[in-house]
């Protein structure tokens, strides 16, 4: 199975033609580990400016073991799905404090670290330390799926184990970092989920499903769900110059993040009187709820959200962090120190456009 032909044309292919992403130039685990957290959900370009960032924040695991919460989130600022943050930093801690700072070569203590699953593990195991195992994501299994003409669902239990089966039998154990980062990258940039770019690929003459002419139908596409679509509230409250705002807690979804408070409307409510009963669930408060101010659409993996952020008058009520970890009263120029979620960052943006044009001309 693993054609030595198909192997040398892969691996040409990929050394004349990878992508020049700052991640490859090295083989420290360090970087190669956050690189590959970052990667997860998020494409190569738009991680490039984090990692740079990132690593000059924490150029080492010992720098990112040592960090606060609020220091890292706000570097991480933008990239979503924070939750990647948070176990970076409880991994990095936990290898200080069981692997002597050392990250291992081995695949089963790699798993031990928060945060690192299978995937992961692989990566930093062949990529880092030259260990024969295969790397096995979503453009893997693409791949293999049309190399072999697999023409089931990829997204299921029994497809992921014949398509890792696949990947391992395919495996170049000789150069395994160089073999995973390849047929990567040949997912990524050649053999896509839609129009595949056979006539530049360099193992056409290999591959099943062009032989067959299928590729358009390898692999079969999961069955779709429409993504739930939730009406959420937000209240930018006014207390003379200073806004209410407060931090999710560490647990869950943006855990972490500080936002203008607010939540989900529940069915036979107004949007008005959602933000009124989460404003006194989250926080005890009372408001006035004037005008909407404006409206955010956003797009989690699995739902979406609008976003309606009204503008409010605080009344009355000692703010106690029933339903959040912190709260604070900031200067509307000070929002830009706290790291924020992007729907939250939008109307951030808006405020300040707004306070610049109400500047008298010079
Ligand atoms: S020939 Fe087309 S479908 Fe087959 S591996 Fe190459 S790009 Fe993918």
């Amino acid at each position: 199975m693993n054609d030595p032909a198909l192997q040398r044309a892969l691996v040409i292919w990929y050394q004349a033609n990878k992508r020049n992403l700052p991640w490859r130039q090295t083989c420290d685990p360090y970087p190669i580990w956050v690189s590959e957290i970052m990667l997860q959900q998020t494409q190569a370009e738009t991680v490039i400016p984090y990692y740079y960032r990132f690593i000059a924040a924490f150029p080492d695991l010992s720098a990112l073991a040592h960090a606060d919460l609020s220091s890292a989130l706000k570097v991480w600022e933008g990239l979503g799905y924070y939750s990647r943050e948070r176990n970076l930093l409880k991994a990095a801690q936990f290898i200080l404090e069981e692997y002597q700072a050392q990250m291992p070569s081995d695949q089963r203590l790699l798993k031990k670290i928060p945060g690192v699953g299978a995937y992961t593990a692989a990566a930093i195991s062949s990529i880092a330390f030259n260990q024969p195992v295969a790397v096995v994501d979503g453009n893997v299994r693409r791949v293999m799926s049309r190399w072999m003409v697999h023409r089931e669902a990829t997204h299921t239990s029994q497809s992921q184990r014949l398509l890792a089966a696949y990947a391992d039998r395919f495996l170049l154990r000789s150069d395994p970092g160089t073999w995973n980062q390849a047929v990567m990258e040949l997912g990524a940039v050649l053999c896509l989920p839609r129009n595949p770019q056979c006539h530049k690929c360099p193992v056409q003459e290999y591959c099943g499903a062009y032989a067959q002419n299928l590729t358009d139908q390898i692999p079969r596409p999961k069955p779709g769900k429409p993504l739930p679509h939730y009406q959420v509230t937000a209240g930018i409250i006014h207390r003379g110059e200073f806004l209410l705002i407060t931090r999710r807690r560490k647990e869950g979804l943006l855990g972490g993040l500080w936002e203008f408070p607010g939540g989900k409307q529940e069915p036979g409510e107004t949007l008005q009187e959602c933000l009124h009963r989460e404003l006194a669930e989250e926080l005890a408060i009372k408001v006035e709820v004037h005008r909407e101010y404006c409206s955010v659409d956003h797009a989690y993996s699995h739902f979406r959200i609008t976003l309606h952020a009204f503008e409010c008058r605080y009344l009355t009520g000692q703010p106690q962090a029933l339903g959040c970890a912190e709260w604070r009263w900031v200067k509307p120029e000070e929002l830009t120190e706290f790291a924020f979620p992007k729907a939250d960052r939008v109307i951030i943006q808006r405020l300040k456009l707004q306070t610049e044009s109400a500047k008298p001309a010079p």
